[in-house]
């Protein structure tokens, strides 16, 4: 038994290792490649099955398949209900047709269950999984219980190994899988961060430095606009030159918020006063645009946190929604509520939304798709909530519209 078993897991690990050398780094998570050697260990796992002591076998098919169900849903899992069918038909024997049957109910019913479980924490997905696996084969149990009515105790190992046995195979891989999502997550964590300490420093020794002369050529500047001497052609060069220094400031200011904080203003509170604040300040910028703000509030949670920092990231995303949706006007919601210890502030527009790729270059500095941006919004939002302990969730289809959803915990 020991042998077959070991081969089994060897089979189970196989499609996670090929995705940890060869495709972690890349940015879709479920890759063909994945659902390609997810295939194979099923189908290794139904030729090998492991052999129980009472000679009876155990197979442990159902552990890559629901793996596949659970975390990617009916799309990945589809090629393994097809291969698990045409293999089990080749296999032949007794219950060819039971094997479909179930293999079609599983199949219906796993990845219904698909998004709930990726929206759980990791400790809950590994229950939830080890559960279903134990679960089915129960309701494997069940099937065979009565071919061995007359000799119970033998039933009864059966029933033990086989549970044990599946139980131990999913534990296995959901940890093994759970645990090279938060790594992979932590070092996302850790580039970005990196990434901003660097610009925070650098930004905080040049910004200072190029405000002042920005400010004396703006004073001649307005000084020689007075002259009368000038012509009409002439002051319009002035007027441009004005714009475009008021520009650089406002880029030099969008700098200079990240280095040191120029004025903290720390209080508690809920959030209810910020948010009308912003609100208010965006109204007349919403409605040159066509955009209605509704907001909605319900939480009552009271935090820590700095006032300006807070009002300035609310602000960025505001603006980011509103000119998301500059083209066709529409709706910017917010929806602040709250949820187990952790302030959730929504804020959706139906603008023109990002692709994958898009949201994943979000808060890079410098990253902006607009003629006019900085690339600096963004940036700031996520050292802000970062600041809060705070995480950001971003969900996005193009041309639907893009939900930032900050999730800060008390
Ligand atoms: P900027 O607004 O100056 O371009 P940001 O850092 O605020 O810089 O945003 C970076 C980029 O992220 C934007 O140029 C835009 O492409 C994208 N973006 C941010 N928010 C949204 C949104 N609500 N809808 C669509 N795209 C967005
Ligand atoms: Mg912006």
């Amino acid at each position: 038994m020991l042998e077959t078993l070991l081969i089994n897991a060897l089979f189970l690990i196989f499609p996670i290792m090929i995705y940890l050398i060869f495709i972690e780094d890349h940015k879709n998570q479920f890759n063909h490649i994945v659902v390609f050697f997810s295939v194979i260990s099923m189908v290794l796992c139904m030729l090998f099955p492991v052999k129980l002591e009472v000679g009876y076998i155990v197979d442990l098919r159902y552990i890559p398949f629901a793996v596949l169900a659970l975390y990617g849903g009916y799309k990945k899992v589809f090629p393994l209900y097809i291969v698990l069918n045409v293999v089990r038909f080749f296999i032949g024997g007794d219950g060819v047709i039971e094997s479909f049957l179930y293999s079609t109910v599983f199949f219906l019913i796993v990845p219904l269950l698909s998004k709930k479980f990726n929206r759980m924490g990791p400790k809950q997905r590994v229950v939830a999984a080890t559960s279903i696996a134990v679960l089915n084969v129960c309701i494997y149990l069940s099937q065979v219980f009565y071919l061995y009515k007359g000799k119970l105790h033998i039933f009864r190992w059966l029933a033990i190994d086989s549970i044990l046995t599946t139980a131990t195979g999913m534990l296995f891989v959901v940890l093994l899988c759970e645990k090279i999502r938060s790594n992979i997550e932590s070092r996302k964590m850790y580039v970005h961060s990196e990434k901003l300490e660097v610009l925070s420093e650098l930004s905080a020794s040049i910004a200072h430095e190029i405000r002042n002369p920005l400010t004396v050529t703006n004073g001649f500047l307005q000084l020689l606009k007075g002259s009368k001497s000038l012509s009409p052609e002439e002051k319009a060069y002035i007027d441009y030159s004005l714009d475009e220094l008021q520009r650089a400031e406002s880029i030099v200011s969008d700098f200079l918020a990240y280095s040191k904080p120029q004025s903290i203003h720390m209080v508690t509170g809920d959030f209810k006063e910020d948010i009308e604040y912003v609100g208010n300040i965006m109204k007349p910028y919403a409605n040159t645009h066509r955009v209605k703000i509704q907001t909605r509030f319900s939480n009552t949670l009271q935090k820590d946190y700095d006032q300006n920092q807070l009002r300035q990231c609310l602000l960025n995303l505001y603006k980011n929604g509103i000119e998301a949706m500059k083209e066709t006007g529409g709706i910017l919601s917010i929806d602040v509520f709250e949820r187990k210890k952790q302030i959730i502030i929504q804020i959706g527009d139906t603008g023109i939304g990002m692709t994958e790729e898009e949201i994943e270059q979000l808060g890079d500095p410098y990253y902006s798709t607009k003629k006019e941006g900085t690339g600096l919004g963004m940036l700031m939002v996520y050292s802000i909530v970062h600041s809060l302990k705070g995480k950001i969730d971003v969900k996005s289809k193009k041309g639907k519209g893009t939900t930032f959803r900050l999730i800060i915990p008390v």
